[in-house]
């Protein structure tokens, strides 16, 4: 599962924990990204902040893992190199890649998608406030397998966002049973989103 986590929250962690069950996964790696191509105009937290983030997020997961193989990868961060070094570590192993129902429905403007696709099959979970329903038809428009590589996955709705969270802690507001308690404590002590 790929992701800013910018913070992790229990949005993340139910799409990942569900399809993980779903789909019978040996284990889910989280893979904070380096330098995401969409989002280079933002600010984003350090890798080091997303990394530290992430690890208390999992930690009481087994079956939940990190790795930083984005971060140390200097340049944009796209996920079909990712999966490719995923698959030549892991070897022999079939990755799926968990994502989104927002992000899914923009996989057709990714880098390589078609080869991307040919290496692994996408997991798309439902999230509040996007529709996914348009999407097997979307996908069908360039080839007909594109769509078949794509599985929807419906999730406990969770209208948490990393986006709302960094501004409720810029408001002052509350952001606890959004996220885990250590993470959050994590964000008190050094004192991010302000
Ligand atoms: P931001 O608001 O900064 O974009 P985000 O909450 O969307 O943050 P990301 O790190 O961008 O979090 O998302 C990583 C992946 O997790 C994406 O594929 C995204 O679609 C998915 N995701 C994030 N939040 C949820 C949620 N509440 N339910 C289901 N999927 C989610
Ligand atoms: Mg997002």
């Amino acid at each position: 599962m790929g992701g800013t986590f910018d913070p992790i929250h229990y949005g993340h962690l139910v799409a990942a924990e569900s399809a993980r069950f779903e789909f019978q996964l040996e284990k889910v790696i989280f893979v904070p990204a380096g330098c995401p191509p969409h989002k280079r105009e933002a600010q984003i937290s350090t890798p080091q902040h997303r990394l530290a983030m992430t690890s208390l997020a999992i930690a009481s997961n087994p079956y939940f893992e990190i790795s930083d193989l984005e971060i140390k990868r200097p340049g944009p961060s796209y996920t079909y190199d990712t999966v490719r070094e995923l698959k030549a570590r892991l070897a022999p192993v079939d990755i799926f890649f968990i994502t989104g129902a927002d992000a899914v429905m923009q996989i057709l403007s990714w880098y390589r998608v078609r080869d991307l696709l040919a290496e692994c099959c996408f997991i798309a979970v439902t999230r509040p406030g996007y529709d996914m329903r348009g999407l097997k038809e979307m996908l069908r428009r360039p080839a007909a397998w594109v769509a078949e590589r794509v599985i929807p996955h419906e999730v406990p709705a969770l209208a948490i966002s990393s986006s709302d969270i960094r501004r409720r802690v810029r408001m002052g507001r509350p952001i606890k049973y959004l996220l885990p308690e250590s993470v959050e404590d994590y964000i008190r002590s050094r004192g991010l989103y302000k």
